[in-house]
């Protein structure tokens, strides 16, 4: 990647670890890691999907695009990522960092366990989870929290060669078209026709996924966790100082998601490192007993609670 890219991405970081201090060290150490992962997207190998078609209908029915791909496809880009991302998660949190020792281990000399692995973080086989974690000896929900960190770049890398094989635009389902996941963060924005003579004020909402980095359009007031429509039992919340960044919790299935409101905003924003800079928000929000939609990394390891809680 071009050093200038990178700057762009530590300068993203910096601005977001000084607006919020107590939570500077979780975005340095999640920040550096989001930035290695980029670094991977030109560099790892492609799984061939030329001979691969989809099915429009059960697409737009909600099948996401990686469904039609063998797991195993994803093999040397997933090898050759887990082998320099969970390195450098080893080092930025480093009561981790022998159990990842330990899965890199086991990727190198057992193809059957990465065959496993990678049903696991492919096609969501929570059967085949629970077998690779017995076998590594280590948790489910760990092995899967390492599984995306690698998995994350191989995805992203392959979304270009699934999007051109379906109508993407046309999908409106919550989750990811390409690879099924829930989104960490929705973003209301205005993106006028060249042919609209007004913009609505209100714009439109987009999703992005934490896994492989796309984004979609997606219906608004409607809750991606359960479908509620019922405006009165959606909760909307925020910062006095920050009212454009905000929490939608619903009140019936009890599941959030961030949201930005860029409708008035001209800054660029990197999608990809957002829902860092909304963490303060995630800690209010679970303070309050709902639970994340898609639950991130630092949500995982419960270092936001805690930084919410030192501060
Ligand atoms: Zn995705
Ligand atoms: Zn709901």
């Amino acid at each position: 990647m071009p050093s200038t890219g990178l700057k762009t991405k530590d300068t993203v970081l910096n601005n977001l670890a000084s607006r919020h201090e107590p939570f500077r060290e979780i975005i340095n150490r999640f920040g550096l890691l989001l930035s290695r992962q980029a670094e991977l997207y030109s560099e790892l190998p492609l799984a061939d999907v030329s001979g691969m078609t989809v099915v429009e209908e059960r697409f737009l029915g909600g099948e996401p695009l990686v469904v039609g791909m063998d797991s195993d496809a994803f093999a040397p880009a997933f090898k050759a990522s887990a082998l320099r991302i969970w390195p450098v998660m080893g080092v930025l949190f480093t009561a981790l960092a022998e159990s990842l020792r330990g899965l890199g281990h086991k990727l190198e000399e057992n193809r059957q366990w990465t065959s496993l692995c990678l049903r696991a973080v492919v096609h969501g086989d929570e059967e085949a989870l629970d077998r690779a974690a017995a076998d590594a000896a280590v948790t489910p929900d760990f092995l899967l929290m390492a599984l995306r960190a690698a998995y994350g770049p191989c995805i992203a890398a392959q979304k270009q060669t699934l999007l051109v094989l379906a109508p993407a635009d046309l999908w409106r389902k919550s989750y990811c078209p390409v690879c099924g996941s829930d989104p960490d963060l929705a973003t209301l924005e205005n993106h006028p026709e060249p042919s609209d003579f007004l913009i609505s004020k209100s714009g439109e909402l987009w999703h992005h996924c934490p896994v492989c980095t796309h984004r979609w359009r997606f219906m608004r007031m409607t809750c991606p966790g359960c479908g509620n429509q019922e405006h009165e039992r959606m909760t909307r919340f925020s910062l006095q100082d920050s009212p454009h960044e905000h929490i939608y919790a619903c009140e019936d299935c009890r599941q959030y998601l961030p949201c930005l409101d860029m409708v008035e905003c001209s800054e660029a924003v990197d999608f990809d490192l957002a829902a860092l800079g909304l963490m303060h928000l995630d800690a209010v929000a679970q303070s309050r007993g709902y639970a994340p939609l898609s639950p991130a990394p630092w949500t995982a390891l419960g270092l936001a609670e805690k930084a919410a809680k030192a501060s």
